[in-house]
């Protein structure tokens, strides 16, 4: 018998958020089991459809189901709409609401981590896939004043700055050559690293988007990157004198929302980030 809790995604063994997910149900008191659902893309519209039965309670949804799973639920929130992906389904009496909360966990760990609000601010966020998309309408929301985003594929980069340009809200879209960047970076107070550069395991580990030469002493510098916790774009904005912020406040406060719409109660923060650092430095 299957959880009412819990993550799909193809393949599903990386996942970190049972971990933590767990930590806060049982803190909580929550006699629920949060599990990993591989599902494969040709399963996905049958596993959705078991979410509307009765006592389910919510799925986070990884990759590579966030679009797929678009046209399977019957409400978006507006966060879901704009970002065009979702990474929850709430179960609300056998009605499915598909919601973003990569947005909101982005500004709340600017925030809590860096001390950073981004109102105002002069940004630079390199890359243009989906986790991309999802700070790119946050920083939007947020207020910047500008926003540069740089891309190895420069027309998605293009194509992402056309998608969320509205009013005086226009992105510059540019590609990642040094020279390029070197019109964008060395001005901006927020750097914020959404490429998979600097992955643990993936194929450009000790890359990084931009050089300490190039970023300024003023600059807060995220990495969406969460494995390992101090990549090389972070130890490059630390030696340029800037703050560095890793990707896993981004993970848990994306959760961390997710929990809350899940379980309609407060979530056990410390519990739930102790948890997933706790199993990170264990490997
Ligand atoms: P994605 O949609 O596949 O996008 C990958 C991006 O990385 C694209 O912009 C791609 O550029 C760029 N890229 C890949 N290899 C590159 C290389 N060798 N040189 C330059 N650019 C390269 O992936 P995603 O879902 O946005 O995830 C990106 C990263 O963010 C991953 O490391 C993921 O773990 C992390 N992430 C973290 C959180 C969090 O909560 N902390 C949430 C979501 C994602 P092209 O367009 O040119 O291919």
């Amino acid at each position: 018998m299957s959880s009412n809790i819990g993550v799909m995604g193809h393949p599903i063994g990386h996942t970190k958020s049972p971990i933590f997910q767990q930590a806060g149900l049982n803190e909580l008191g929550i006699d629920e089991t949060f599990e990993a659902w591989d599902v494969l893309p040709e399963d996905l519209e049958d596993k959705v459809a078991t979410f509307r039965e009765k006592g389910f309670i919510a799925a986070c949804v990884t990759l590579p189901h966030k679009q797929a799973v678009i046209p399977m639920v019957d409400e978006l929130t507006e966060a879901a709409e704009s970002v065009g992906a979702v990474n929850w389904i709430f179960n609300r009496d056998g009605k499915l609401i598909g919601h973003n909360t990569d947005c909101n966990g982005f500004l709340r760990a600017l925030k809590e981590e860096a001390g950073f609000d981004p109102k105002g601010a002069d940004a630079v966020v390199f890359g243009a896939g989906g986790a991309a998309r999802a700070i790119v309408y946050a920083l939007k929301t947020a207020g910047v004043n500008r926003l540069t985003i740089a891309n190895r594929t420069v027309e998605k980069a293009q194509a992402l700055a056309n998608d969320f340009s509205e009013g005086r809200f226009k992105p510059t879209a540019t590609g990642m050559s040094r020279d390029e960047l070197s019109n964008y970076v060395p001005y901006a107070n927020l750097l914020v690293n959404t490429t998979s550069l600097g992955m643990a395991g993936g194929p450009a580990e000790l890359a990084t988007p931009a050089t300490a030469d190039m970023i300024s002493a003023d600059a807060v510098g995220y990495d969406a990157v969460y494995a390992p916790p101090m990549t090389k774009f972070l130890r490059e904005v630390e030696e340029a004198g800037g703050e560095p912020a890793g990707g896993m406040t981004m993970l848990v406060f994306q959760g961390i929302e997710g929990f809350e719409m899940a379980t309609g109660k407060t979530a056990p923060v410390d519990t739930m980030f102790t948890a997933l650092e706790r199993a990170l430095k264990s490997g």
